[in-house]
């Protein structure tokens, strides 16, 4: 049974979708005024490994949005001279093209805030009609003294909140709980803007999630997510819009993501310690180490970010395709060894348990390496039978369609011509052998090791593995 933090309730809850059938699941996507950062990408991660999860026991329809409008991307449009659309496009492309290379699963529905804006429009109409919004100038404005559960997400205390008083920006301060802006006035010629039976202007930032989960999704959504900076003020802006407007619950399940530290800081430009996968691909890091690193640890814990971190994904990365070419290159008995089903039976099973278990990536990490470690020893020992092969490789394709971290099969395959040509020199090695030409055994031996490739004789015959 999967359980779930709710950040609603604070504790773990089993989840289940309410149709029994199919999840649905919105995340807020980018705002792609610029490259998202690793920061970003780790709750994109987190997301994915949910939404893989979810898709191995039901149905799912995940929804996420691409905020292409708001107080950053207007002003840097209008400092670049560009309009909405010729500003945002390159960031979007961007945006995508990083996901394909963390292997990032694509949602069913993506919906860009600006093709959207009439649903935009009606919600904030009924707000206007029950009365939970009011306009103070040319803009209109939520009203949080007529919600009585505003706050309730992000445990804000009633006291704190400054009612009559408004704020304009589209982020702002837990310090800060005022009425927030719904449709906003143009306060300068270049901004965008858009016409509305209650004046022109454009959506505030919070508006767009609420109106577009809710059009695909319906009223109450099984699951919603972002990183822990998304809960106050955007996700309890989005339940008071929602649910003012329908009476109904609007989230079932509100999951986050914490933050990402680099080298134990919060992340900025100013301290050099601020990465885009640009930058680390530059470095000359490989993605799927990146990706690694970042499922390494479970998404409710904070998770620092350094290099000797890449460096160590690397190298587990490295020990995971060696077992694989280890395994996919020996040439085995038909048939099966009872210990080495056992430990696959068990690893399959610890494995499902820690996903099960709020998403706990670093245990069901830990349970492929020590099948890994099982593995290899059962190799040395001539143990593995081909049956056992056959169910190793195909539970490595349970977890690579899990957590998408098994380094691709195409090398793999590739790799088998080199085991072919390791084994046929292996081989002639021990003919010289045989033949009492130990030079030219010595001299196959060095062009081995020249290859990365070491060998050991033992009773049972030579047996060889990668450096
Ligand atoms: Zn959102």
């Amino acid at each position: 049974m999967l359980r779930l933090t709710n950040t609603l309730t604070g504790k773990q809850e089993a989840f289940v979708p309410a149709d029994a059938e199919t999840v649905r699941i919105y995340t807020c996507g980018p705002t792609v005024y610029n490259f998202v950062h690793i920061g970003n990408l780790r709750t994109y991660i987190f997301e994915d490994i949910l939404r893989r999860h979810l898709a191995s026991k039901w149905k799912i329809t995940h929804v996420m949005n691409i905020t292409d409008i708001d107080d950053k991307i207007i002003n840097r449009s209008v400092e670049t001279g560009k309009d909405l659309k010729s500003y945002t496009a390159p960031y979007t492309a961007a945006f995508f093209e990083d996901c394909e290379k963390l292997r990032i699963q694509k949602p069913e529905i993506i919906t860009a805030a600006t093709d959207y804006i009439p649903e935009m429009v009606d919600l904030v109409s009924r707000l206007l009609e029950s009365g939970h919004a009011y306009r103070e100038g040319d803009s209109i404005y939520f009203r949080i003294s007529r919600f009585p559960n505003y706050g309730r997400l992000s445990r804000l205390d009633k006291r704190e909140l400054k009612i009559g008083a408004r704020v304009d920006a589209d982020e702002y301060e837990k310090e800060e709980p005022r009425d927030f802006v719904l449709w906003k006035a143009p306060k300068d010629p270049h901004e965008p803007r858009w016409q509305a039976a209650f004046g022109e202007g454009r959506p505030g930032w919070h508006l767009e999630c609420s109106a577009m989960a809710m059009k695909y999704l319906g009223e109450t959504l099984d699951i919603h997510c972002g990183g822990v900076d998304n809960i106050f003020p955007h996700h309890e802006n989005e339940i008071a819009q929602s649910e003012a407007a329908t009476g109904r619950p609007f989230v079932r399940f509100w999951i986050h993501g914490e933050h990402l530290l680099v080298d134990g800081e919060k992340m900025a430009k100013s301290k050099g310690n601020f990465f885009t996968l640009r930058d680390l691909i530059d470095k000359g890091y490989d993605p799927l180490a990146i990706r690694y690193l970042l499922v390494s640890v479970r998404y409710r814990k904070q998770l620092n970010f350094t290099f000797d971190g890449l460096r160590e994904a690397t190298a587990a990365l490295d020990r995971i395709k060696e077992f694989v070419f280890r395994l996919k290159g020996v040439k085995l008995q038909p048939g099966s060894n009872a210990k080495v089903a056992a430990a696959i039976a068990q690893a399959r099973e610890q494995f499902e348990a820690a996903l099960d278990d709020d998403l706990n990536t670093s245990a069901a990490l830990a349970a492929l390496f020590v099948l890994i470690g099982h593995g290899n020893v059962a190799l040395s020992e001539g143990a593995v039978q081909e049956d056992d092969r056959a169910e190793i490789l195909k539970w490595l394709q349970v977890v690579d369609e899990r957590l998408a971290i098994i380094p691709p099969m195409e090398d793999l395959v590739q790799d088998q011509n080199e085991v072919a040509e390791i084994e046929s020199l292996v081989e002639r090695r021990n003919e010289a052998r045989r033949n009492r030409d130990f030079a030219m055994a010595d001299k196959i031996k060095k062009e081995l090791i020249d290859r990365g490739v070491l060998i050991e004789d033992t009773r049972e015959g030579t047996r060889w593995r990668r450096k």
